[in-house]
Formats: structure tokens, C-alpha cells, sequence
């Protein structure tokens, strides 16, 4: 069985990368989860003959569209718009856009394959889908951001819905820019469709605990890891890389727990404060203020701030979470953190440690938690929020934070399990993988060949 397995998932494999030969992100991401999977086609061959990777690993449909606006000059540029429907086997496609430079069509669909897996493990009837642009936020002014985010709903609208696909935040997009889309969807639709993006603002639609939940889910799932390892947050040297949306709440959280957060980020560089980030100063820089992070240092001249952003992986810390992008976090970084003695980490971004990395880690011992699995609370509640806005009421604070809470507990032990069953025991990357699958696979097979 094992034989047959591998020799499918190789054959699958080279057909991805025959066809797009230099989608480098996308075979990394396919590598991953094919790896883990072999267990599951050794056991269960039914799904062999059923080409579910096959129907997998190709999208349903990948939109590709001219993004025109005029900046406050009044000089014409063109960037390049994405939306990636890859599964609708459990729900609506679902998933974050993302702004940035380095986003093309190889990012877009590493990204929403991700999301198919993601999301089901969050156990919430959310398929998989991803968004963006190679549009570059950073200096511009709120109008530029405001006149380039409609111009991108203006063509994004006729795809989207909230039982056909229903966009979110991702790097480079916030509350700011989702409540731009918000009126420019509203204003070409004529109808308030509150459902058909999440991470609004909670005065029109936006759940409460939304902006926190992928940081906050990070902390709970990592906590839950230490818990089952006799370990906890409390008197924890803590890094943290990135300061967008996801580090600042992971910070947040971690703090509560009693951890000493020392270190974070952003694309210059980073900062090290040796008794513990002032998250308040990092909150006012960064959420208020939308400035880079070394000017941490004029309000805390005792911190560091060093240029360039890899060099914060040899600072010695007990947890690492990774928080920023993809790939931040290599071999060389996976080395150091090893022999200054890291116990545990957990991927808060999307794919933040190379293959390799992950590697040393799980061959040293040290406690992993995949991206998929620790960062699915801010996609979880995005679903909540979905479930507010359909039954036209919302939850407090609380009501959300308790049942975020729940999910990313679930999720810990549905991928522990998933783990033990097929053979790799507290294997997590595996385990994640294959309880994220299962679920995707069995809606596929129901669904007949479409
Ligand atoms: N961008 C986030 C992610 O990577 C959230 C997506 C969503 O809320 O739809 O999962």
C-alpha cells in the first residue's frame, strides 16, 4: 500500500509542477501536505482511484484582472488583481486578500490551497479561496489606498457573494481597506449584503474579537501544545516576528499568559527590549500611527533596533512564533533557535518556516505547530462572523472569545489524533494535514465528478 501511495503522490506531484513550472511557492505548499498524506492513500487506496489529489491540487477557477487607479499626482498605474476559487467542497470559498509586492499567481495559490485545509480543520462550512494584488500599500495616502481598493472591487464584485465566495483581510488590508470594498461593493450592488466580507468594522457588521483572533488563536493552540507537553506561556521568553495585525495580538495574548515578549519586527527590521515589549507604544506605531517599528526606540531609548529582519531568529527565546510572511524563517534561523535551546513553535503567519526548517525542528524535538492549524482562529471567526450576519444579530466579546477558544482547542486535538491514527504520533504537520483532508476529500467524493 505504502508503495502505491508514494508512487501516486510523486506522479501528482510532478504533473503540478509540469504544468506551472515555476509556481515555486505553490510546490512547496503541495509538497507538504502530499508528504503527509501518504499514510492516509497507503490505508485507504479508495481515494486513489477517486484522483482526489488530482481534483485537488487544480482550482476550481483562478480570475486574473487589471487593477487601474490615479494617484494623488494624478499619474495612471496598473497593478495586477487575483482571486483564486480553489474549493467549494465544504462551504463558500473563503479567504483573506492580500496586498503586497511579492504577491503573484504562485503566492495567491500557495496561499488558497492552504485555505481549503485550513478551514476545514476550523470545522466551520467555509471552503477554500485567496485574493490580492501586487499593489505596494506602504507611503501611500488614504486616498490612493481608497481609490486602488475600489477599483479592485470594481472588478472583484461580479465574483463574489456571501454563498459564493466571501473575501477577508490578509497582509496589507485591514479594517481601513475591507470597509473601502464594503461601500464599493454596496454602492455597484444596490443592496447591504453584509456577508460577503468579513473583518468589517463591528459598527456595520464586523464581529467583535475578529481583529484579535488570529493572534489570540495562535497563543491558544501553542498553549494547548505546551499544556500536553507539561509546559505553559508563564515566564516565557517569548519572539514574536512581524507587528501587523496577527504579532500584535499574539504579543497581547502571550503577555496575559505571563510570557515576556522580547522581540518583533517589520520588513526594515527588528526590535529587542529586554524587559518586555511596551505593546501599547508598539499598538500606537503601528495600528495609529502606521509607521515603522524602530521608532519604538524614541519612546524606549534602553531597546535595540537592528536593520534587516532575519538576524531575530538568534536572539535566545523559549517559544518563536512566527508571525510575519512566508518563508521568513529558514534552515539557518531553524539552527540557531535549536541551539539556544527553543522549546516550542508556533506558525501564526502562512508558511513562515521553509521545509527544511520544519525539519530541524521536528528532528530536534522541538514542539511545532503548523501554520494551518495555529493560525485558523482568524479565518474560525471570520466564520462567525459570516453566522452574525446571516442571522442579522451579533455576539459580545466574550461569546466570540469563548468559542474561538473552543475551536482552536478542537483543532489541537482533532490533528493530534489524525496524528496517533496514521501512525505519527504528536506529529502535528502530519496530523493537521490529514484531519484537514479527510474532511475535504469525503465532500468531494459525495459530490460526484464536477
Ligand atoms: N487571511 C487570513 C488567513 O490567512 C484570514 C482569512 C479570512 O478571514 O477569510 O486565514
Amino acid at each position: 500500500g505504502t508503495q502505491r501511495a508514494i508512487d501516486y503522490i510523486n506522479k501528482v506531484y510532478e504533473d503540478v509542477k509540469k504544468r506551472d513550472p515555476h509556481d515555486y511557492e505553490f510546490h512547496q505548499a503541495v509538497k507538504e501536505i502530499f508528504t503527509s498524506l501518504i499514510p492516509v492513500f497507503a490505508k485507504h487506496p479508495f481515494y486513489i482511484e477517486q484522483a482526489v489529489l488530482e481534483r485537488m491540487v487544480e482550482p476550481e477557477r483562478m480570475i486574473v484582472f487589471r487593477v487601474p487607479w490615479v494617484d494623488d499626482q494624478g499619474v495612471t498605474h496598473v497593478n495586477r488583481g487575483f482571486r483564486v476559487q480553489f474549493s467549494s467542497a465544504i462551504g463558500p470559498y473563503k479567504g483573506g486578500i492580500r496586498f503586497h509586492p511579492s504577491v503573484n499567481a504562485s503566492v495567491i495559490k500557495f496561499l488558497g490551497f492552504e485555505q481549503i485545509f485550513k478551514n476545514s480543520l476550523t470545522g466551520l462550512p467555509i471552503g477554500g479561496g485567496k485574493g490580492g494584488s501586487d499593489f505596494d500599500p506602504k507611503g501611500k495616502s488614504d486616498t490612493e489606498i481608497m481609490r486602488f481598493t475600489q477599483s479592485f472591487m470594481n472588478e472583484l464584485y461580479r465574483h463574489i457573494g456571501a454563498s459564493i465566495d466571501v473575501p477577508a483581510g490578509d497582509i496589507g488590508v485591514g479594517a481601513r481597506e475591507i470597509g473601502y470594498m464594503f461601500g464599493q461593493y454596496k454602492k455597484i450592488r444596490g443592496g447591504y449584503e453584509a456577508g460577503v466580507l468579513t473583518g468589517k468594522g463591528v459598527g456595520y457588521g464586523g464581529s467583535l474579537a475578529r481583529k484579535e483572533a488570529t493572534g489570540y488563536g495562535t497563543v491558544y493552540f501553542v498553549e494547548e501544545l505546551l499544556k500536553e507537553n507539561g509546559l505553559s506561556f508563564k515566564g516565557r521568553t517569548v519572539i514574536v516576528s512581524g507587528s501587523g495585525n496577527v504579532s500584535i495580538y499574539a504579543i497581547e495574548k502571550a503577555q496575559q499568559l505571563g510570557a515576556k515578549v522580547v522581540a518583533c519586527s517589520d520588513s526594515n527590521g527588528y526590535i529587542y527590549d529586554n524587559n518586555g515589549l511596551n505593546l501599547e507604544t508598539i499598538k500606537q506605531i503601528k495600528e495609529i500611527e502606521r509607521n515603522r517599528i524602530r521608532d519604538y526606540l524614541t519612546v524606549h531609548p534602553h531597546a535595540e533596533y537592528v536593520e534587516g529582519c532575519s538576524g531575530i531568529w538568534s536572539i535566545p527565546c523559549d517559544i518563536a512564533l512566527p508571525c510575519a510572511t512566508q518563508n521568513e524563517l529558514d534552515n539557518m534561523a531553524a539552527k540557531a533557535l535549536v541551539s539556544n535551546g527553543v522549546k516550542a513553535i508556533g506558525e501564526g503567519a502562512n508558511m513562515p518556516c521553509t521545509l527544511e526548517a520544519v525539519d530541524i525542528f521536528l528532528n530536534s524535538g522541538v514542539l511545532f505547530g503548523p501554520g494551518k492549524a495555529v493560525n485558523a482562529g482568524g479565518v474560525a471567526v471570520s466564520a462567525l462572523e459570516m453566522a452574525q450576519n446571516s442571522m442579522r444579530l451579533s455576539w459580545s466579546f466574550e461569546e466570540v472569545d469563548v468559542k474561538l477558544h473552543e475551536i482552536m482547542k478542537t483543532i489541537f486535538e482533532n490533528s493530534m489524533k489524525a496524528a496517533e491514527e496514521y501512525g505519527h504520533p504528536g506529529n502535528l504537520v502530519i496530523g493537521a494535514n490529514i484531519a484537514g483532508f479527510l474532511k475535504v476529500a469525503d465532500a468531494i467524493i459525495a459530490q460526484g465528478v464536477i
